[in-house]
């Protein structure tokens, strides 16, 4: 047998255990070389934004220190993914390269063009099940949540999760150093509330899942609504980094109270990733093509204030605040955001879309596109176009005692619980829009455009 390395190139699988592709690498017997490579070219997987690159840099430090503490290294490579692979591939003489399988439109090209000059072994790991397993009767892909959910209860159980690979021969080839690809803001260093948020890394991501697993999740058929609480599990990152795999956060909850309404979630995440797959126009064009000539508006200074959180709606404006703090937002809140954006503002779903992209820890192309063409109305499955939110009343149910949004907006503290979703009714100013009115403009365009 040769003793030619293989490449096992991590993507969005930063972790070393539950990783098929690691593991059937670690089967050949052969001296494996642990790959990362940074494209930031127009070509292949659309490039991070400011807070996932933050992440991103932390997860792979991570990652690198496992694998030197079995004796290898990550060898960290920029430029577009087909050429630097091949790069490599000559310089060691690899055999083969082991991937764990993307469902992106840009993940797809690169495979596409690793296969073209390479032996690629492709493996699962990234869903708890392909595509191509959970069809219709016809045989196509699914275009709303609830019979995708059923189908899916309807498949295998997902098999346990693995442990890592014991044995491992690493071997390692001249790279780049972490350091110098600048994924970490400097001037300014604005990821202080990121800092204290999160712990990257498959171990900081195993202590989250077993602790939320251990206690949160009981609450989290009841609570998972409420952005006051912290009643959710804070996965996203982990699980669009891949630091666990989705069968570890499905196993983990086992019959655990709560643990069917996570699992729920889990599968919100798989039919996100079904619909971009077989949508893979959806990060460019609404699903519903009705929408291509909906009237949105250009209006900076609206979309400024959404961004900055000075909206004057309290959920609004806390929500935004927490996101551009922490990187992250509740998915309740994310609802009300991008529902304020689209139909009070009438601003296209995309400049939100781009927005959470920037400034996301866990921004990731199908979940974040499939929220915002959902909320947008324009999405497959999407919200009823009539259904808008009313930033006040979501406050009000959800946020009863307004904890949440005087922790973010340090000038509600002293308002009255009566008035903390309506501040101006206490002598705060008037918000950006009024409900009502925009509430009419929107339904008014949305029923134009909805004919069909
Ligand atoms: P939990 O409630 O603990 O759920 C567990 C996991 O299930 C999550 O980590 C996530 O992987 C998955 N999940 C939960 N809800 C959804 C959902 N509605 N759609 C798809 N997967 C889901 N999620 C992202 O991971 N990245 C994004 O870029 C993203 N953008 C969004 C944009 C909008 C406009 C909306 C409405 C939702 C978006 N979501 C996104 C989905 C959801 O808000 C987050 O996954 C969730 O808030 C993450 O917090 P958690 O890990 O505590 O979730």
């Amino acid at each position: 047998m040769s003793d030619r390395p293989v490449i096992v190139w991590f993507r969005q699988d930063l972790r070393l255990s539950d990783h098929p592709a690691l593991r059937a690498a670690a089967e050949t017997g052969r001296p494996i070389v642990p790959l990362y490579v940074l494209d930031e070219t127009e070509a292949g997987e659309r490039t991070p934004g400011g807070a996932s690159k933050w992440y991103l840099h932390g997860s792979l430090a991570k990652l690198a220190a496992s694998l030197r503490r079995r004796h290898g290294g990550l060898v960290l490579r920029r430029g577009p993914v087909a050429e630097t692979v091949a790069r490599l591939v000559q310089e060691i003489g690899a055999e083969a390269i082991f991937l764990t399988r993307a469902y992106t439109p840009g993940g797809i090209a690169d495979e596409t063009a690793l296969a073209k000059q390479l032996d690629v072994k492709r493996y699962g790991g990234a869903l708890l099940w392909e595509p191509e397993a959970v069809e219709t009767k016809d045989g196509g892909p699914y275009k709303v949540f609830t019979p995708f959910h059923r189908a899916c209860q309807a498949q295998r159980e997902p098999a346990a999760p693995k442990p890592a690979p014991e044995n491992l021969t690493l071997i390692s080839a001249p790279g780049d150093d972490l350091d110098d690809w600048g994924l970490l803001p400097t001037r300014p260093d604005w990821a202080g509330g990121l800092r204290e948020s999160w712990t990257p890394g498959e171990a900081g991501a195993q202590a989250r899942l077993a602790a939320f697993a251990d206690c949160a999740v009981a609450d989290y058929a009841d609570g998972h609504d409420r952005p006051d609480v912290d009643g959710t599990s804070r996965l996203s990152p982990a699980l669009h980094f891949g630091e666990i795999s989705p069968r570890q956060a499905w196993h983990a909850v086992g019959d655990h109270r709560g643990g069917a309404a996570f699992r729920r979630e889990l599968v919100w995440r798989e039919f996100c990733a079904h619909l971009l797959f077989h949508f893979p126009d959806l990060p460019t064009q609404p699903f519903k093509a009705d929408f291509a000539d909906f009237p949105w508006r250009v209006d900076e200074a609206a979309l400024l204030a959404w961004q900055r959180g000075q909206t004057g709606y309290p959920l609004v404006d806390a929500g935004m605040r927490q996101l551009w703090e922490t990187g992250w937002m509740h998915n309740r809140v994310r609802m009300v955001v991008a529902s304020f954006l689209v139909k009070h503002l009438l601003i296209g779903w995309w400049h939100g879309e781009a927005w959470f992209w920037d400034t996301l820890v866990d921004a990731d192309l199908a979940n974040n596109v499939g929220g915002w063409q959902w909320v947008a109305g324009c999405g497959a499955d999407a919200a009823p176009y009539f259904r808008i939110f009313n930033p006040i009343l979501q406050g009000q149910k959800f946020d009863p005692d307004g904890a949440y949004v005087r922790r973010w907006v340090p000038a509600l503290r002293d308002i009255p619980d009566a008035h903390v979703h309506e501040p101006w009714k206490a002598g705060g100013a008037a918000p950006i829009v009024d409900h009502a009115a925009a509430r009419q403009r929107a339904l008014a365009a949305l029923k134009a455009t909805n004919r069909g």
